[in-house]
């Protein structure tokens, strides 16, 4: 199951995971991305706003009965906003926790028995590089990744035993729609290319063979970790 899988990076992991021949619950708010042509596994639409506990849990229950039942969780749907510190509305700062942190919680939590009645699985969060960063008018959106890498280290420690491991990925800039606009501003990119060892934004097709590589192999301990994809930036020069 893929939550946020309309668009962006969602989209693309949802199509990857089908390409690899995955059957792919998208749970959306919107539509659900069509499979890639002679794709062996299926992409289903399953609708669900992941801050409705009532949502989440007929989504997973609807993604476990589809063939094969539940043997994963892609926690990817996020929402971004900026703003100065000094007067940034405590009411999107709740908002932004609430998609965030609790949303993603909210899926693990209710995915738990699921995988777990099913021997165990995989849940991978979309974190952020931005995790341990200090970003200008970032703040709330700063502290709510790196909450989603504590929770995938702290749900690692207590589920293991269960056989369910939980891992973060992190990704740099992606050229989504979340941030194509700033990505088409021309000092953005300047900033990038300097900045970056890559020297570009990545796609989210590489963030997606990223996650989906990571449901290809079943690496008991290799769980609890943060992966970062982001070209370089974040080790610094
Ligand atoms: P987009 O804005 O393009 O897509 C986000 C998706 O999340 C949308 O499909 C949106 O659905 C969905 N979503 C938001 N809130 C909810 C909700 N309450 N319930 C269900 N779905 C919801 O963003 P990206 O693809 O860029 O981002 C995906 C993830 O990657 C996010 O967690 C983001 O923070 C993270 N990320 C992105 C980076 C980037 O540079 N793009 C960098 C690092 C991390 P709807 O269409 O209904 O609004």
């Amino acid at each position: 199951a893929v939550t946020g899988a309309g668009r962006g990076i969602g989209a693309a992991i949802a199509q990857e995971l089908a390409r690899r021949g995955f059957e792919v619950a998208c749970l959306v708010r919107g539509d659900a991305p069509a499979a890639p042509a002679g794709a062996p596994g299926r992409i289903a639409r399953i609708g669900c706003d992941i801050r409705d506990p009532q949502a989440v849990a007929d989504a997973l229950a609807a993604a476990d009965a589809l063939p094969g039942g539940l043997k994963g969780i892609v926690n990817n749907a996020g929402v971004q906003q900026d703003g100065a510190a000094r007067d940034f509305p405590l009411a999107a700062f709740e908002a932004m926790l609430a998609t965030n942190v609790i949303g993603t919680f909210s899926v693990a939590q209710q995915g738990y028995p699921l995988l777990r009645a099913r021997g165990g699985g995989l849940i991978v969060n979309i974190g952020s590089m931005w995790d341990k960063m200090g970003v200008r008018r970032y703040a709330a959106y700063c502290a709510s990744k790196a909450a989603v890498a504590a929770l995938g280290r702290c749900l690692a420690a207590e589920w293991a035993r269960d056989g369910i491991r939980v891992l973060t990925v992190a990704p740099g800039y992606v050229d989504t729609p979340m941030t194509h606009d700033a990505l088409e501003d021309e000092r953005v990119r300047a900033f990038l290319k300097s900045r970056v060892p890559m020297g570009r934004a990545a796609s989210a097709e590489e963030v997606a063979r990223l996650v989906a590589s990571l449901y290809g192999e079943d690496i008991a301990m290799f769980t609890g970790d943060t992966l970062y994809i982001d070209g370089g930036h974040g080790i610094g020069q």
